[in-house]
């Protein structure tokens, strides 16, 4: 069977994973969330003191990139894979507010993005991947031929996030987590590297209103178009 490579970018909170989860078990595919590799680099950056807390010495953070070992390990029993910083599992600390807190500036970085591009870049070589982020369609794989870019009102979106991290036992409170939403989309879409935006030829998805069976029918459909097309040589 012929295998494609499938970009999903859009803003934070989204459900991109989600979906993209759903989309590479239905096809047998890789699935790949770039945002835990850039939460990974920011924890070791805040374990380190070089961002949080007003601090930043972004200079060291860079310096010490090459010591960092990014890593997903398959999970049987969560059914997903798990994302492992120098061999330690860090895949409930990086979902924390206090990393999604820090985790843009971090993104911003040239050096970090490089590195992190690069790696995934690796990972798709062969197709048959869904990858999810921010920079997907644009960036790391221009050529994908599936991309899709989600949207959702800022609100939808705080609240969905904000319900995840209460139900993992995180006290926050709704207005906080809002904050960090509309932030990191300010950051995103306006650093000056790979900045957030859609492809020209992805399809734009606002699930504001859009239960999560219809969205994945939706995108599973529309691989599978472009995976049968590519077979018979038909576009
Ligand atoms: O997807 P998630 O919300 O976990 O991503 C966390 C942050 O990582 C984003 O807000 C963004 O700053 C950064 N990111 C990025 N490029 C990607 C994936 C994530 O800049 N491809």
């Amino acid at each position: 069977m012929e295998k494609i490579t499938i970009a999903i970018d859009g803003y934070s909170s989204t459900g991109k994973s989600t979906i993209a989860k759903q989309l590479a078990k239905a096809l047998g595919y890789i699935y790949v969330d770039t945002g835990a590799m850039y939460r990974a680099v920011t924890l070791f950056a805040m374990r380190n003191g070089f961002v949080g807390d007003e601090r930043e010495n972004i200079h060291a953070l860079v310096k010490l990139l090459p010591k960092i070992v990014l890593r997903f390990e398959y999970n049987e029993t969560l059914g997903y894979s798990e994302m492992l910083l120098n061999g330690e599992n860090v895949e409930n600390e990086i979902r924390t507010l206090k990393v999604s807190e820090n985790v843009s500036r971090v993104a911003e970085i040239e050096e970090v993005r490089h590195m992190l591009v690069d790696m995934q870049k690796d990972m798709g070589a062969e197709k048959g991947i869904v990858m999810d982020g921010r920079d997907i369609g644009t960036v790391v794989f221009p050529d994908a031929e599936l991309k899709i870019f989600m949207t959702a009102s800022p609100e939808k979106r705080a609240y969905r996030r904000y319900k995840e991290l209460l139900d993992k036992g995180e006290k926050v409170s709704y207005e906080n987590v809002l904050k960090n939403v509309q932030n990191r989309d300010r950051i995103d879409s306006t650093r000056e590297f790979s900045p957030l935006r859609k492809a020209e030829d992805a399809i734009e998805f606002d699930n504001s209103d859009m239960g999560l069976k219809e969205q994945f029918e939706r995108m599973y459909n529309y691989a599978l178009r472009i995976i049968n097309n590519k077979k018979t040589g038909v576009i």
